[in-house]
């Protein structure tokens, strides 16, 4: 017998607000803004911090480096391969952060569907990130209005796709693996990492790929299609 949604968790970045913009546009207002950044090409600035992020955020995710090291060096590393003195590294990490918290927005659907899913679900929140930044995030959004379950992994110790954070969070919502629904954007966190705990799952994606779309339960590509897909699975 197939069992209902009975919770579903959202994904933060890149689901419900738009991280990818804010950190594109935060970095800009950061090269516009700091002199010594001003000779490096947009385009050179975004191409080497964001490779530089990549491999630190897997380095931590895998426990090899810690949160510090990370938020130094994904900006000390960017001026060193751009050939800038690191001793600028603190202004850029400072000044990046804040431009980059000016440009959090919603995607687009996403608050009205929540609005709408909560009236019908117990709901909660479950994101990798560094604890006080995605703290904000549910501040200024207003996210602890519809839950007291808002997981982050810095405080649980365990990064998606782990399973330690899928068990947390299933013991948190009180309900079987099953009968929790996961809305998120990354094939490997959010899709595979939830179903691997048993998680029905959402995927919100352009993705064609049928090798990875027939692992999700539901894929979507906007948000009123995700409030029919619920409907439609709980009514079987
Ligand atoms: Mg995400």
């Amino acid at each position: 017998m197939k069992k209902d949604i009975r919770y579903i968790y959202f994904d933060i970045d890149d689901t419900i607000l738009d991280h990818k913009s804010a950190e594109r546009a935060g970095l800009q207002d950061t090269h516009d803004n700091l002199e010594f950044l001003q000779p490096i090409p947009l385009q050179e600035l975004w191409d080497v911090y964001h490779s530089n992020n990549k491999k630190l955020w897997k380095d931590y995710g895998a426990g090899r480096i810690d949160r510090e090291f990370l938020e130094h060096s994904r900006f000390a590393w960017t001026l060193r391969d751009l050939g800038i003195e690191t001793s600028n590294t603190t202004k850029m990490r400072q000044t990046y952060m804040q431009y980059y918290e000016d440009h959090w927005e919603w995607i687009p659907g996403a608050k009205e569907a929540m609005a709408v899913l909560s009236k019908q679900y117990s709901v909660g929140f479950l994101t990798n990130g560094f604890a006080e930044v995605q703290q904000k995030k549910a501040e200024k959004f207003g996210l602890f209005d519809l839950t007291e379950n808002y997981i982050i992994s810095e405080n649980v110790g365990f990064m998606k796709p782990m399973p330690g954070i899928f068990e947390y969070a299933t013991r948190m919502a009180e309900v079987q693996p099953e009968e929790i629904l996961y809305v998120g954007d990354s094939f490997i966190s959010d899709i595979e990492g939830g179903s691997a705990f048993g998680w029905k799952t959402a995927w919100f994606t352009n993705s064609q790929e049928t090798s990875q779309t027939k692992k999700a339960t539901i894929t979507f590509d906007d948000f009123d299609l995700l409030v029919r897909a619920v409907d439609r699975n709980s009514e079987s």
